[in-house]
């Protein structure tokens, strides 16, 4: 029996799930006291979760009598607006992923957890009058006071108590006097009133950057998506920066989106340094407590700059007028696990839905990018030159067949790192190989490592005398003889990075070189230090990997190295062309970047191959439209539109049972004909103990591709095959693995 006029909330829950949950209202709440967007607290299983009230309504499918009463209302307005419930609602849609683990993804983790979206009221210290006044010498007397007044002074905005410990050590007690002097007042918000949001002249734009802004700024109020292809170092960040600068002059809020490893100190330095604003930064190395409070910050429309990672681009800003994403052809925009959206897609959708411009930027766009150009989708911004007026690095390819390698360096190759450094300028080296050698194998048997859990080799960390898996966590101790023949001959086959750093101290016993990658930089601050080493000239070699390629900015680098370009020529992934294109550039990029021409060699055993052929002799952009003619012809993506669904288990049969069903199922359901490719073996058929399977499913038009999984999905959750497997959905995937 239905009761009627009762009021019941739909309640998001972070469950993999596809539906809401219905409860009754807490005891004693009013109708005034809840609203969509707010967190609310409910009993589930036997416990209580955290959800979001997405509707407010007076029916329901379930019996009232058997409907449970939320615990408790957690916010008194809503945090998020009915813009932001919008954007969630189309993701949820397109990407098909459960309903609550959608939302619930736009909080931090501290609110989605429950914590208060009070922010705590902060005091920030700000010149009176009178310290402004001051005369220095009158301060002569007490040093820590005056520096910390010309401090303040020279910020020109209120600075919180973190701010200040920033810059200074033991400040209390000089701060204590000036307050007591009235030098410095208290004050509850950051914002003095400024009169001018820049601290910092722009820089000269050159013509190609005044053009790019020009064009942004001509249409500041209107949907446009903006693609500024800009070789490395040629002032795209000025470019944001200029226009930047007119959004925050209407009093609106920008979001600007960068991956992970290219947020670094340096750059939100440059922002801080220009902008009178306020300016939160977000990204998963801050504590649960900073990505909140920023989070806040921007959804209370308190902050006006917000620099995150993809997690950041659902934060909610009730004045947003401008979006930047910045390495737009970054895979780390893509969210791998879960709800597996592409940060830049979304971010496109914001910005269509709020009427705003977009700004993606890259030296290497994506081919989908550069395709959306061709389709006047997008609108092409070019800068051609480098800012500065360093000239571009050439590229050249060092044929390595039939050379006797030295752990992997080549006689020739070795001849130009000493040259170079015999001028004292600085080498780097890429290789995106962790350990000492991807290989332990017996010369006596033939036997070779291999991780039990996986379909993988042992990677052996000769530092740490141990042998790893880089797909899961396990890990065994190096040992001395062959467990199959006894035999003590066992070799290591390939090449690391360890195994080059030992390489380096032999071949060039006199210059220091430093190791960059996951393993030597794990220890907090050992990046930094390194980095700083770097830049101070204490360092002649920079190994490395991906850490390497992007962001960092090493002006006296004039010679950059790719060991070994053929491990990225031969991939069964489509993309992988496209990847290693945009690597060689991201790492070219890092050469000669100052007044000293940079120069990049790369050893293969290819030298004919045309994709580094055409990449070497005619650029990025000639590479990218002949790869674009070949997705063209093998209808790939962005001429058709895929979807991977994976399924994985412990028992082999299983998610090959269960891809054949779906087949079956998708048979029934598919008048537009969806190709569907599969059920096959995934590239790495077995991970952390379970078996891979999967199937593709590829359509021209997104609509039909749509329109089967709309159909599809709630059949298979009903399959009983589907209770033997871990399945998931991927849509536009950007890897195959
Ligand atoms: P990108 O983001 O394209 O790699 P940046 O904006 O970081 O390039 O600029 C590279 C360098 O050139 C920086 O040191 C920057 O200060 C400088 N630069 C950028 N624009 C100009 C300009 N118009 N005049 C002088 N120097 C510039
Ligand atoms: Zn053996
Ligand atoms: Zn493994």
């Amino acid at each position: 029996m239905k009761s009627s006029k009762k009021i019941i909330l739909s309640v998001a829950l972070a469950i993999p799930l596809q539906r809401l949950f219905d409860y009754l209202p807490p005891k004693g709440a009013t109708l005034a006291e809840l609203q969509v967007g707010m967190r609310i607290i409910v009993p589930f299983a036997k416990s209580t979760k955290i959800g979001l009230i997405l509707e407010i309504k007076t029916d329901t499918d379930i019996d009232c009598q058997k409907l449970k009463t939320a615990e408790a209302i957690i916010d008194s307005i809503p945090l998020l607006s009915a813009q932001d419930l919008k954007l969630l609602y189309w993701a949820q849609k397109y990407y098909h992923h459960a309903i609550g683990d959608v939302f619930m993804s736009a909080f931090p983790t501290a609110l989605r957890k429950g914590k208060s979206s009070e922010l705590k009221k902060s005091c920030y210290y700000q010149l009176t009058a009178a310290g402004y006044e001051l005369e220095e010498h009158e301060l002569k007397k007490a040093p820590k006071q005056l520096a910390l007044l010309q401090y303040l002074k020279f910020q020109q905005v209120a600075l919180s108590p973190e701010a200040i410990a920033e810059a200074f050590s033991a400040w209390r007690p000089a701060l204590k006097a000036l307050l007591e002097k009235q030098l410095v007042k208290e004050t509850d918000h950051t914002q003095q009133h400024a009169a001018s949001i820049t601290k910092q002249k722009p820089l000269k734009a050159n013509d190609e950057q005044q053009l790019a802004i020009q064009r942004i700024s001509a249409n500041l109020s209107r949907f446009s998506v903006y693609l500024l292809d800009g070789v490395t170092g040629s002032g795209k960040t000025e470019v944001y920066l200029q226009v930047i600068q007119q959004v925050l002059a209407k009093q609106q809020q920008v979001l600007v989106l960068l991956p992970e490893i290219t947020l670094t100190p340096q750059l939100e330095a440059r922002f801080k340094q220009r902008f009178n604003v306020a300016i939160e930064t977000y990204h998963s190395r801050h504590s649960e407590t900073q990505r909140k409070n920023a989070w806040l910050k921007m959804q209370k429309g308190s902050s006006a700059i917000l620099l995150g990672t993809r997690s950041a681009l659902l934060t909610p800003m009730p004045n947003l007028g401008l979006i930047v994403l910045d390495e737009e052809h970054d895979a780390s925009f893509k969210q791998q696990e879960g709800f597996r959206f592409s940060a830049r897609d979304v971010a496109i959708v914001r910005a269509k839905m709020l009427n705003i411009p977009i700004v993606l930027g890259s030296a290497t766009p994506s081919l989908e990018s550069l395709y959306n150009v061709t389709q006047q989708r997008y609108q092409l911004l070019r800068l051609a030159k480098r800012a500065g007026g360093a000239t571009p690095p050439s590229l050249s390819l060092l044929d390595v067949r039939n050379q006797v390698l030295q752990e992997g360096l080549s006689p020739p190759l070795i001849r130009e790192i000493q040259k170079t450094l015999a001028k004292n300028e600085q080498v780097l080296l890429f290789l995106n190989r962790r350990g000492f050698a991807p290989t332990l194998i017996c010369h006596g048997c033939g036997w070779v490592a291999q991780c039990s859990r996986c379909d993988a080799n042992l990677v052996i960390h000769y530092q740490q005398q141990s042998l790893r898996c880089h797909h899961c966590a396990s890990e065994q101790p190096l040992m001395k003889q062959c467990p199959n023949c006894q035999s003590q001959e066992l070799k290591p086959l390939g090449l690391g990075t360890e195994r080059v750093e030992n390489a380096l101290s032999y071949l060039f016993p006199q210059h220091k070189a430093v190791r960059l990658d996951r393993d030597s930089t794990q220890r907090k601050g050992v990046l930094e230090q390194h980095l700083e080493a770097i830049n101070q000239g204490k360092v002649d070699i920079i190994l490395g990997t991906q850490m390497l390629a992007k962001g960092h900015h090493f002006p006296n680098v004039t010679l950059a190295v790719l060991l070994d370009v053929d491990s990225g020529l031969f991939s069964i992934d489509y993309h992988a062309p496209e990847r290693l294109a945009q690597l060689i550039i991201q790492v070219a990029g890092r050469a000669g970047r100052a007044e000293k021409k940079g120069r990049v060699i790369m050893q293969t055993r290819q030298p004919e191959h045309p994709l580094l052929n055409t990449l070497i002799h005619q650029g990025y952009a000639a590479f990218a439209q002949a790869a674009l003619v070949e997705r063209k012809l093998a209808e790939l993506p962005p001429y058709s539109y895929q979807a991977l669904l994976r399924a994985n288990a412990h028992e082999e049969a299983a998610p090959l049972d269960f891809l054949q069903e779906v087949i079956k199922l998708a048979e029934l359901h598919n008048p537009a004909g969806v190709f569907l490719l599969g059920p096959v073996a995934a590239p790495m058929a077995k991970r952390i103990g379970q078996f891979r399977f999967q199937l593709l499913l590829q359509h021209k038009q997104r609509k039909h591709l749509h329109l089967l999984l709309k159909a599809l999905l709630p059949l298979i959750s009903q399959l009983k095959q589907a209770r033997k497997v871990r399945w998931s959905l991927d849509i536009d995937p950007i890897d195959l693995y």
